[in-house]
């Protein structure tokens, strides 16, 4: 079947074995007749470098792999962010976040047993509460802050029936709490991974969301914001990582893993296919 699929790497370092193996799976599930898309998540102005994103297209075309430009760039489209984030707000569903990181821990070590989500524990909802004398007169003072997505409120605005299908798992109903009331707009940055990605599979019409099941939870997050959003809701295919040597998952920081670097030692597009097979 013909789909649209989509490769998301973040140009915060050189693409290793794993992003290869993504890569080739998005493209060969477009289909024939569908269309292969990337998108350059660069929406983390500190870490993302405009040589990396030069160096994902060269990897990339030395594999062999063929996409459709202009290539959408987060970080051009943070209009498109905000409008979502306007939505949300008009919908109730977000709130200012003041803490610091710091604060955050302080709280949670407080608390003692704070439940655990996928990237360590749940916000504790400390500035959920406040009022709106306080978040103004904070918010007028010049105070930074978040949005984060209130999930009890989100909740009571949707079907408790929603659901979503992996391809190769089948159908999921949503658990909409497994990371808390997640950050939708950073401090520094009007959006957030979660938000970006929403947005712009919407965007780009993608009917298949294929990429690693590291981030299978996330999926239950998205399903909601799509469903805030009344954005159209595409499939998933949640597939495998590729480890190193040691069975430890391959990760941005091990150069000499690279796709650059196995290319210098002398590495073919067709030893990279046959090692990730
Ligand atoms: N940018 C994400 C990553 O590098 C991928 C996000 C996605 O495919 O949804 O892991």
């Amino acid at each position: 079947m013909a789909e649209v699929t989509r490769f998301a790497p973040s140009p915060t370092g050189w693409l290793h074995l794993g992003h290869a193996y993504a890569a080739l799976f998005a493209q060969e599930a477009a289909g024939q007749g569908g269309r292969f898309l990337i998108r350059i998540e660069d929406i983390d102005g500190t870490r993302a470098r405009p040589e990396y994103e030069e160096a994902i297209y060269e990897d990339l075309a030395w594999l062999g792999l063929k996409w459709e430009t202009p290539v959408r760039r987060q970080s051009d489209h943070f209009d498109d962010y905000r409008a979502a984030l306007k939505k949300l707000e008009a919908l109730g569903v977000l709130y200012p976040c003041f803490c610091t990181r710091r604060e955050i821990q302080e709280e949670i070590a407080r608390a003692g047993n704070a439940p655990q989500g996928p990237d360590g524990p749940l916000y504790p909802r400390t500035c959920r509460g406040r009022d709106a004398a306080e978040r103004n007169a904070r918010i007028t003072a010049g105070e930074a802050y978040a949005l984060r997505l209130d999930v009890s409120k989100a909740m009571r605005l949707v079907s408790h029936d929603l659901a979503w299908t992996d391809r190769e798992r089948g159908r999921f109903k949503i658990q909409p709490d497994v990371f808390g009331d997640v950050v939708l707009a950073r401090k520094d940055t009007p959006a957030s991974y979660h938000l970006a990605v929403v947005v712009d599979d919407a965007l780009q019409g993608i009917t298949l969301v294929t990429r690693g099941e590291d981030l299978l939870e996330a999926t239950h997050l998205h399903r909601l914001l799509q469903e805030l959003l009344g954005l159209p809701v595409p499939e998933w295919h949640h597939h495998r990582l590729i480890n190193d040597d040691a069975g430890k998952r391959l990760a941005k920081r091990d150069d000499a893993r690279s796709l650059r670097s196995l290319r210098a030692a002398g590495w073919t597009p067709e030893r990279v296919k046959e090692a990730i097979r």
